[in-house]
């Protein structure tokens, strides 16, 4: 359901943010037309916009809004579920100008940013003040932070410090309508009124732009300590991540490699080579204020690990060894996709205690479908990025009835089909197997009272139908 572009509308976007950032020519939208989803259709906006300002920015929504064309906002076009390709065409507000740290505020531990900041370059600044600002998906180098609160990203430290939800304090937004307001506060406590911040953080930008941010940071922990359990099988692997918690540690990340994941990564000839003929992997980390602290919750983790069968256990010795197994870690996305040249890349949760169940009927709907799975992932969040390795389109009938059958198994073990890829475009078929009737019914009224126009991206996170269902009722209502 694309619309033509009204007369005149490319003059009035340029005259809002000048020529140079108005693209149309099919040459230079191409990249806008796709991010990091595998296997998905590209499809290409009919005019990308780079405002230099919120306010230019908030001029270009209301443009859209009187004219009743499509938005669909993007930051660096990281997002692994198709939330910022223009399905529908229209414009796409890119917000990578948008990149100021506009304060760091030691005394009250908070910052404001605008959303086309990247991710590590707000990590570093902070940390060069002692600060901390803990989410880190794999993505941190390239990935900005407007992006991040669209998808409440997280990472491998959410375990102990939570998702980008847990430091969002206060957004300035810009509503589809053209209408702006700042929600939440600057403040860590607070609880005036509806918590519309949160509703916001998560919502795969289908109900307000995002200019401006307001994060709250952590002081620096002193001291982190890494190390890297080897087990000889996945099924000893998940079964050290529940022994890790039974022996009430909780670590500031806890990460899970099968064979197969470390195989791949291993002929990528990274920084840090695994122990050859590891069978899996824990990579656990602790963090605290001192070092004998810290070390001892690491300790007692990995004797945890000894006893649930692991044959070797190593210490990251300095933090040059610590960046390298980091590094070699981010490497596990590009590395899995190689070992067959296509992948589909889940990114399913379930509770901790069912992992050695998930991995196992993983495997077993791997071998139904006549298919390679593997897994790696943060395991003591239950979040697991299933990859299904394949050769060609032949392949995707029997791809897309392996996902189907995961996503039942995972809703079955009291999971969820998505932990931190959102919706977008391709885990919409999905979504009504884990939300019920009510509650998306519910979530429509919301999007509707946000736009009631149905311009900002639009054929995202709700199967067309239901949508569609719920904007006829509202015309008649
Ligand atoms: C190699 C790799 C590893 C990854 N690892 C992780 C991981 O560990 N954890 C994790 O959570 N994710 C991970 N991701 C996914 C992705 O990086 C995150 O979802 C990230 O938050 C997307 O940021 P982005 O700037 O690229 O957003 P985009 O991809 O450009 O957009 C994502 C969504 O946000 C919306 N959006 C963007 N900016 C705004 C704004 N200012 N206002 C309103 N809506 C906006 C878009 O419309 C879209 O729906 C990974 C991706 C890759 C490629």
């Amino acid at each position: 359901m694309r619309r033509p572009l009204p007369a005149g509308f490319l003059q009035r976007l340029e005259d809002i943010v000048g020529g140079a950032f108005v693209i149309a020519d099919a040459e230079r939208l191409l990249p806008y037309g796709a991010d990091e989803t595998p296997n998905l259709r590209p499809s290409l906006p009919d005019v990308v916009v780079r405002p230099g300002s919120a306010d230019e920015a908030a001029d270009v929504v209301r443009a859209c809004a009187e004219a009743k064309v499509f938005i669909t906002p993007r930051g660096a076009g990281t997002g692994k579920s198709g939330g910022c390709v223009p399905i529908h065409g229209g414009v796409v507000l890119a917000l990578d100008r948008l990149t100021r740290i506009v304060d760091i505020d030691q005394a009250d531990g908070t910052c404001n940013v605008e959303p086309g900041v990247i991710l590590e370059t707000l990590q570093q600044a902070v940390a060069d003040r002692g600060m901390f600002y803990p989410p880190d998906p794999a993505s941190l180098a390239s990935c900005t932070l407007g992006g991040n609160v669209a998808e409440n990203a997280g990472g491998p430290r959410a375990l102990k410090y939570g998702v980008t939800s847990s430091y969002v304090l206060g957004l300035d937004l810009v509503l589809p309508t053209g209408e702006r307001l700042r929600t939440g506060k600057r403040t860590t406590k607070g609880v005036a009124g509806y918590d519309l911040t949160s509703l916001v953080v998560g919502s795969e930008g289908t109900l307000a732009v995002v200019t401006g941010i307001t994060l709250k940071l952590l002081p620096s922990p002193r001291f982190v300590q890494t190390a890297l359990a080897v087990f000889p099988s996945s099924e000893a692997a998940v079964l050290g991540v529940n022994a890790i918690f039974g022996a009430g540690v909780l670590p500031r990340t806890l990460e899970y490699l099968d064979r197969a994941s470390i195989d791949a990564v291993r002929a990528m000839s990274p920084p840090y080579r695994f122990p050859a003929g590891a069978g899996a992997a824990l990579l656990v980390e602790t963090d605290g204020e001192s070092e004998a602290g810290t070390l001892e919750a690491l300790s007692r983790a990995l004797e945890a690990c000894a006893d649930a069968g692991a044959t070797d256990t190593l210490l990251a010795t300095d933090s040059k060894k610590q960046r390298e197994i980091w590094a070699t870690r981010r490497m596990l996305s590009e590395a899995t996709k190689r070992i067959k040249g296509r992948k589909v890349s889940e990114d399913i949760v379930v509770p901790r205690s069912k992992i050695p169940e998930m991995v196992a009927r993983t495997g077993a709907l791997g071998d139904k479908h006549d298919l390679l799975t593997c897994s790696f992932g943060h395991a003591g969040d239950g979040n697991l990025h299933t990859q299904i390795l394949f050769d060609s389109d032949e392949d995707l009938p029997r791809v897309d009835a392996l996902l189907d059958e995961l996503f039942r198994v995972v809703l079955e073990l009291g999971g969820t089909i998505t932990g931190e890829h959102g919706v977008g475009i391709s885990k919409k078929p999905w979504l009504p197997l884990e939300l019920s009737d009510e509650v998306i019914a519910l979530s429509l009224r919301l999007k509707h009272a946000f736009d009631p126009a149905g311009i900002l991206n639009p054929g995202k996170v709700f199967p067309e139908k239901l949508a569609l269902r719920a904007a006829k009722r509202d015309q008649t209502t």
